[in-house]
């Protein structure tokens, strides 16, 4: 059985995270994606790929030259709090968007723990995002010494809160909740962990944003597979996904696409 979506429920998002993976050689990969993208089966989902940002130009060029703008969404994987300035290495929103990217992943865990990232950093990160048009993909998730001490919905519950600024809408925020312990290890919470953390971030969404609140759309990331999709995208209140590693071959992306196929 397809993941079945409630009437009221987002369009669910399936969104690859390539990480600091992908050379022009992997270019093949998006070619076979927006192929299959743009055959006769039909997804009930939007599907994003956030490359490294040197492949966000060759992926739009390749996107244009498939007339395929519409089926396959750009994304970054970071970006500066500044629109410019003196700040080596590192891409602004701004940027993102003239390479044609539509949304930023912002907050990830590993960004807050390889660089520090604050709540604070990220939600300044998220109005920069905001600010150029592009939709915030705000991560949050508990380490595994959180989960077993009993503090994930405390945890997520405060990144939440202090990640997101005011006026979040269902267009320009989307959130991530991904579990620190499941990251690229194998391991996945069970549906009702997901459930349950899934809905205390939809009530937290209502009671702050409302009807926006109601309808953004809250990712499940961690370890997500073609073996697993099914079943995690039926969980209530999870409207897609954020995959890693299994995003970097199309056909295992495509397996975990089919959770959606009508
Ligand atoms: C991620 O890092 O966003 C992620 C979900 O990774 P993986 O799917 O490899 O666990």
């Amino acid at each position: 059985m397809p993941a079945q979506k409630t009437p009221k429920s987002p369009r669910p998002l399936i969104a690859g995270n390539w990480k600091m993976n992908g050379t022009p050689a992997d270019l093949k990969q998006i070619r076979a994606l927006i192929t299959k993208l743009s055959g006769k089966t039909r997804y009930e989902c939007d599907t994003m790929i956030c490359p490294p940002a040197t492949l966000l130009a060759p992926m739009a060029d390749l996107r244009a030259r498939m007339k395929a703008r519409t089926r396959l969404a750009l994304g970054g994987q970071d970006c500066h709090p500044h629109a410019s300035g003196a700040h080596t290495g590192d891409i602004s929103a701004e940027m993102l968007k003239q390479a044609k990217a539509s949304a930023v992943i912002i907050g990830h865990s590993e960004r807050r723990s390889d660089h520090g990232e604050t709540d604070k950093l990220v939600k300044a990160k998220v109005e920069a995002a905001h600010k150029a048009g592009l939709t915030a993909i705000m991560c949050v998730g508990e380490s595994l010494k959180e989960r077993k001490s009993g503090d994930t919905l405390k945890v997520v519950g405060k990144q939440l809160r202090g990640s997101l600024p005011d006026g979040c809408t269902s267009a320009n925020t989307v959130i991530a909740y991904e579990p620190v312990w499941a990251i690229g290890s194998g391991l996945t919470p069970t549906a009702e962990q997901v459930a349950q953390v899934h809905l205390a971030l939809r009530k937290a969404l209502v009671r702050r944003f409302g009807e926006q609140g109601a309808a953004m759309r809250i990712l499940y990331g961690g370890s997500v597979k073609p073996s697993n999709a099914q079943e995690l995208m039926a969980v209530p209140h999870v409207n897609g996904a954020l995959v890693g590693g299994a995003s970097l071959k199309a056909g295992d992306f495509l397996g975990i696409l089919a959770a959606y196929q009508q």
